[in-house]
């Protein structure tokens, strides 16, 4: 049997392919997917920053349902029908980081994915298909009454959950979250489900202002004040308890650290782009005891937490969704995704509600 699945060829290439549609072997099943979001990383390969990954199936953020089941997966534990959100990134399970309990830092994370099966040379995570075959590690159940288009949440809901895990803010701390994109956003509702203060840096005012919406208590705007000396002011000088950068933007990884106070976390949650060094005075961690570090992709823990929190309606995604584009009309959804005015935009494969 056949399925399309999303190709990407090259710089701004979109390709609908026919590939034969996989059979899940041994300890799989087969997800029918509903939709799945484009992340930055498939956004940026679509853009033209990593030529050495055409052609590419991406597609990590997906939701759907289960079709068929494979060799020696319980049927009643993994029903047909039943509603699921994807992880698609595996890990091996037996390298140094799976054994110490960190599969987000497998060493051979980026050679698998969950599906492991590139389809005829196409090099794939696989969740831009109208099929995808998953084992059963990476299955993670929503209820009925959460839409696919919720569903498709739980992986970047899964990575900030990873982050506030790292960050740990207490209940009364002060959190500043630099950047509104949908992971501050997700950062936002998180620290205030921890109970703190929250307070959102952004320089754009829609963005600030959905910030609130999300709950954020004070709003800075770094291109009108300095927001290290503002942070510094709101707590009474002793800087933030924790800081998440989800920004790209090396100056801002400086402005994280330098307005975190002792006993502060700081977390680089965004990769860096460029990488370039920001600097760390030896002498304040040595008397602040505060800790500079970061977090990459979701944990075991953080995926399952990420869906109990969609199941529960705990987090809001409605307004972090710009909206769906079908299957034919991939490249529009891919072109949207890169504007900077949107957040989440998904491609839809069928209607699963
Ligand atoms: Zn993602
Ligand atoms: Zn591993």
């Amino acid at each position: 049997m056949k399925m399309r699945c999303v190709v990407t060829t090259g710089p701004k290439k979109i390709e609908i392919r026919e590939v034969e549609r996989p059979k899940p072997g041994y300890n799989q099943v087969l997800v029918q997917v509903g939709a799945c979001n484009i992340c930055t990383w498939e956004q940026r390969v679509y853009a033209g920053e990593y030529p050495y990954m055409y052609p590419f199936n991406g597609g990590h953020e997906a939701a759907g349902r289960i079709v068929e089941i494979g060799e020696n997966v319980i049927p009643e534990a993994y029903p047909i029908g039943a509603k699921v959100a994807v992880k698609t990134f595996d890990a091996c399970g037996c390298c140094y980081y799976c054994r110490h309990g960190a599969p987000n830092l497998c060493t051979h994370k980026l050679r698998r994915s969950a599906s492991n099966t590139p389809y005829e040379g196409i090099k794939n995570l696989g969740g831009f298909s109208e099929y995808i075959c998953i084992d059963i590690a990476g299955i993670y159940f929503l209820k009925e009454d959460v839409p696919i288009h919720r569903g498709i949440f739980a992986e970047p809901l899964a990575c900030v959950v990873n982050s506030i895990n790292v960050g740990k803010p207490e209940l009364g701390e002060d959190v500043v979250v630099i950047g509104g994109g949908i992971m501050g956003m997700l950062h936002v509702q998180l620290a205030k489900l921890r109970g703190c203060r929250v307070i959102m840096s952004e320089p754009d005012e829609k963005r600030r202002n959905l910030a609130k919406e999300f709950g954020a208590d004070i709003l800075i705007n770094p291109l009108e004040v300095d927001p290290v000396e503002e942070v510094k002011k709101i707590t009474d000088g002793r800087g933030a308890d924790v800081v998440f950068n989800t920004t790209a933007i090396p100056a801002v990884g400086q402005q994280a650290v330098n307005m975190v106070g002792k006993l502060g976390r700081v977390i680089m949650y965004s990769s860096q782009h460029p990488d370039a060094p920001i600097q760390v005075s030896p002498n304040w961690l040595h008397s602040s005891q505060a800790v500079v570090t970061g977090t990459v992709s979701p944990s075991v823990l953080s995926f399952e937490q990420s869906v109990n929190l969609l199941n529960k309606n705990l987090v809001e995604t409605d307004k972090l969704f710009y909206g769906s584009f079908p299957i034919e009309k991939a490249q529009e959804a891919f072109e949207t995704a890169i504007r900077p005015d949107t957040y989440r935009c998904a491609i839809d494969f069928a209607d699963l509600d």
